[in-house]
């Protein structure tokens, strides 16, 4: 269950519902996040909402069964916005572009991807300062100092910035030069890491879809940063690992819909991973907008094959101003039906 607690509840109250619910034998956990107070009540035994919903200091009552409840869709009415200042926003309805290399490589190489993004209207910026790479010996990314950089440029530009954080300690020193935090697919499920993003950040997570892990993994992951008082959540769909090898990965669409009709998170698709050979990048980015995503993340580079990372399944500028078109024609064809 979920009990949204009223503002202004005063402590008296709040101990009489916890004790409710533990005479219920479920397991409460209170929840302070940047936009409300919640009590999460686990367990199993049936109950009639009726027996605590009149208790005082109570705004709402839900029962949500599924083992993930704050990013169910189930109590939610209206989806989460993200709003990101400017008047750049990640919400359902609308249909956000974030372009950029897959790594962060230089102060000439951000001016020339901020360039190509302004000259499109796009108003957020991917790239990776801390590259998790399969070897020890590939590029591993800027760092902080890369990230810098890049913070000044984007500032500048009014370009909001995405990037991935890797572990715990990176949290505090990114955070004042971060838009949101990419939560890469390798880490989907490191759970010290989720936490933090919980307890010690109020700016957006964008959660990535493990490289084995199910749609409800996912969804039990943006619980963690909820449940830890985070609630500006993303989640994205970049690719599974299957028996099929023709793929860099298997690019699930199925799971666009089914995490639309499941929670109530914008939902981005990450075409360049989830199929990873670039001039198929755009098909897919196409038909990730018909499955109903908020929005689509994938790496561009003026000269791919020069790129540290990932070139091959990243688009030059002509390629993304291509895409860029069809991307806004076919969100145009979405929203007429
Ligand atoms: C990336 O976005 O460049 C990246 C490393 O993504 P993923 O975690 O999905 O592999
Ligand atoms: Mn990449």
């Amino acid at each position: 269950m979920i009990i949204q607690f009223e503002q202004g509840i005063d402590e008296q109250q709040k101990s009489a519902i916890i004790n409710r619910v533990k005479g219920l034998k479920y397991k409460p956990t209170e929840v302070t996040t940047q936009k409300g107070d919640y009590l999460i009540g686990t367990g199993k035994k049936d109950f009639d909402i009726r027996t605590i919903g009149y208790m005082d200091g109570i705004k709402d009552i839900h029962i949500v069964s599924d083992d993930y409840k704050l990013v169910s869709r189930k109590w939610k009415v209206k989806p989460t916005e993200i709003d990101l200042g400017d008047g750049v926003v990640i919400q359902e309805g609308g249909f956000q572009i974030m372009a950029g290399p897959c790594s962060i490589e230089g102060e000439d190489q951000i001016r020339k991807t901020i360039a190509h993004l302004k000259a499109n209207g796009i108003t957020i910026m991917r790239g990776g300062v801390y590259k998790p790479r399969s070897s020890p010996y590939s590029f591993r990314g800027l760092g902080i100092d890369g990230l810098k950089i890049w913070y000044e440029l984007a500032k500048e530009a009014g370009i909001k910035i995405i990037t991935e954080v890797m572990q715990v300690s990176q949290i505090a020193e990114m955070d004042p030069y971060v838009d949101i935090y990419q939560v890469g697919a390798r880490n989907t499920q490191n759970f010290n890491l989720l936490d933090e993003l919980g307890k010690n950040t109020d700016k957006p997570v964008m959660i990535k879809r493990g490289i084995s892990g199910t749609i409800d993994e996912l969804l039990s992951s943006a619980e963690y940063v909820f449940s830890g008082g985070n609630e500006r959540l993303l989640l994205c769909e970049r690719g599974i690992r299957t028996y099929e090898k023709a793929t860099r990965n298997t690019m699930d669409l199925n799971a666009i819909p089914v995490l639309k009709e499941k929670t109530h998170l914008p939902v981005i698709a990450d075409p360049s991973h989830g199929i990873g050979i670039r001039h198929l990048v755009e098909p897919i980015a196409l038909a990730s907008i018909m499955a109903g995503a908020d929005g689509v993340i994938y790496e561009t580079h003026e000269i791919p094959e020069e790129a540290f990372s990932d070139g091959q399944q990243t688009l030059n500028y002509p390629e993304s101003d291509k895409m860029i078109d069809r991307l806004r024609k076919t969100f145009e064809l979405r929203e007429s039906f």
